[in-house]
């Protein structure tokens, strides 16, 4: 048993019974360790602490309507993690081990999952790290792999509601050739300065334009984007934007709605011929998007009153809701029991 106060729950860490780890060393992976233990003792010359070889992923188990434990679709997290190790250059981890330590997790914190008139749900975060000590830049052949997890409010106290965001010019998340399309902690490092200045001005995320041009929309801070009009699901593509598990979900969602979805390049100017915008993510699903302001050219576009979800948005917020809470059939096979 636990005390915490489901109703109130942020996006903090949280202390939980055990987490799971393993370790990568001479060309294996180590069986899965449980422990309470929160702290990792490393050497200060671990090459993850200097030279950002480090990947995470983030994910959620739901306690249903019918009271049974659901994690969303953690294989394809997994690949995630293995394209993401491929492009660091750190060892793959096996997809069944991935899925078992995330199962296991979720499984030996059972109490930790809230209730589901909460509306809340179990986040776990698994992280790879090279572990190699040395000063040299180099890849790392040792790696230790970890998953913890924390409970965690509804993104939206109180029902959806849009957000603000701003296009600033005066950061670019990612390359084209560089790691943005693998959810790389180093991202995240060239994206704070322009969130912070962001959320100083009162915007919620910055919207991040191609690096080369600065002419087509890339991610909406650390969420894809989506823009809905005349039928259509239109989502960017690039080889700089991370693969969304929750926007890959909506596409095909939106498909089975009777939407036509495509990916392409989405230029800025076409932000002003969307009927409804979105920023799609594990953390979310949906934030609606209500306004956007571009910094340098000072244009405006409000969508609908800028105060009112979308229809379209939250049909497909309710549709994935559904499956994850075990509302509705799950016809894709998307989740998985945790017993
Ligand atoms: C994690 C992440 C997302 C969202 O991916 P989901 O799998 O839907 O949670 C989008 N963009 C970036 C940059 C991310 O790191």
């Amino acid at each position: 048993m636990n005390n915490i106060d489901w109703k109130n729950l942020g996006f903090d860490y949280l202390p939980t019974n055990i987490n799971v780890r393993a370790y990568y060393k001479d060309g294996a992976w180590s069986e899965l360790e449980y422990t309470s233990d929160e702290y990792i003792k490393m050497h200060m010359a671990t090459t993850c602490l200097h030279y950002g070889l480090e990947a995470f992923e983030g994910l959620k188990a739901f306690r249903g309507v019918d009271g049974k434990v659901r994690l969303f679709r953690v294989d394809e997290n997994g690949r995630r993690l293995q394209s993401s190790a491929r492009k660091l250059c750190l060892p793959e981890l096996p997809l069944d081990m991935f899925v078992k330590a995330c199962y296991e997790v979720v499984k030996q914190n059972i109490d930790f999952v809230p209730p589901y008139e909460s509306g809340a749900s179990l986040y776990l975060r698994p992280v790879l790290i090279g572990t190699k000590v040395g000063i040299g830049v180099k890849a790392s052949h040792e790696a230790m792999f970890f998953v913890f997890c924390s409970p965690v409010g509804p993104y939206f106290k109180g029902g959806m509601k849009p957000i603000k965001v701003i296009i600033d010019r005066v950061q670019d998340r990612a390359a084209p050739r560089g790691t943005g399309d693998i959810k790389a902690g180093g991202n995240y490092a060239s994206s704070i300065f322009s969130g912070e200045k962001a959320h100083t001005m009162g915007y919620s995320n910055v919207m991040y334009l191609d690096a080369t041009e600065h002419k087509y929309i890339e991610e909406c801070g650390a969420a894809n984007f989506f823009g809905i009009k005349d039928g259509k699901y239109i989502t960017p593509k690039s080889p700089s934007i991370l693969p969304s598990i929750t926007n890959k979900s909506l596409r095909t969602l939106a498909e089975d709605m009777g939407l036509i979805v495509e990916e392409r390049p989405v230029p800025v100017e076409e932000l002003a011929s969307f009927e409804e915008a979105g920023a799609c993510g594990t953390a979310a699903v949906i934030s609606p998007i209500g306004y956007v302001f571009d910094i340098d050219t000072e244009e405006k576009i409000t969508y609908g009153d800028g105060q009112t979800v979308g229809a379209t948005c939250k049909a497909l917020y309710d549709r994935l809701q559904d499956i994850q809470y075990g509302r509705a059939e799950d016809k894709f096979g998307w989740t998985l029991e945790v017993e």
